[in-house]
């Protein structure tokens, strides 16, 4: 995979992070791109010092402008953007529907569905020209079910996963892959205080899922072992949602 680019949107931390790592393993150039210039840094020289080629972009992608950059430097950087993986999110509030505060609703559609779409138009663009190229974005389990008192969340979630389904019928035959990953609970720091008891209960498999696994899926759907495969909305959850509720 020398000579290939990746681009890695909320690279920062988190799964973002775990994706680049993964990513550059394979010998690919690694763009990450997030709102956290500190945090970009920070996986950047995580990935340089395991010999990896990496760079940091900041980028606050809910801007599209500054989306279309960050996706503009990584192809300058890279001479070209092979792979995307389109990760940058914020999780919202708890709130019941109805009170939802309607500032931060918009604000979340803004970052997850904004911030997607306007990395994935550019990056589109770019690989369609250059005749392919394979895009996962980050959908969720709250892509393909409702979460009570996480409606924002969940609404940006199920459109990405209508997005993501739609770009990649549009673009099959121009040679350009869209899937997403639909992950369950994962041990990140946005989590990390949460109750394990919780998290264990919720998956079949008894314990949530580790950065390192989802990245693993993202490797794949990017990689060409996927070559087939597109408009997908990829479950990464343990059995979670395979689960018919109140049965063990
Ligand atoms: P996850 O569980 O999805 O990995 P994290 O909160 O650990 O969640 O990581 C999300 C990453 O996305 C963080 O590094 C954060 O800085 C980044 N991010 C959030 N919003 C934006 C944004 N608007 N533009 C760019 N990066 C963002």
């Amino acid at each position: 995979m020398t000579g290939r680019t990746a681009l890695v949107t909320g690279g920062g931390r988190g799964i973002g992070a775990a994706a680049a790592r993964r990513v550059a393993r394979e010998g690919v150039a690694v763009a990450i791109a997030d709102r956290d210039a500190g945090a970009a840094a920070a996986t950047a020289a995580g990935i340089r010092d395991s010999g990896g080629c990496a760079l940091a972009i900041e980028a606050d992608v809910s801007c599209p402008d500054q989306a279309a950059a960050a996706v503009a430097e990584a192809v300058e950087w890279g001479g070209g953007l092979h792979f995307a993986y389109n990760n940058a999110g914020v999780p919202g509030v708890r709130a019941l529907t109805a009170e939802y505060p309607d500032e931060v609703f918009w604000r979340v559609q803004q970052v997850n569905l904004g911030g997607v779409l306007a990395c994935l138009r550019a990056e589109l663009r770019h690989m369609a020209a250059a005749g392919g190229g394979s895009i996962v974005n980050a959908a969720s389990g709250a892509a393909l079910a409702g979460v009570p008192w996480s409606s924002a969340y969940v609404a940006s979630k199920h459109a990405i996963a209508g997005l993501t389904r739609t770009a990649a019928v549009e673009y099959a035959a121009r040679g350009v892959r869209v899937n997403a990953v639909a992950p369950g609970l994962v041990r990140t720091e946005l989590v990390r205080g949460l109750d394990d008891d919780t998290f264990a209960a919720a998956h079949p498999m008894g314990r949530p899922a580790e950065p390192e696994e989802v990245a693993e899926a993202v490797w794949w759907l990017l990689s060409p072992g996927a070559s087939f495969v597109t408009g997908v909305v990829l479950p990464v959850d343990g059995g979670l949602l395979a689960r018919v509720p109140g049965l063990s």
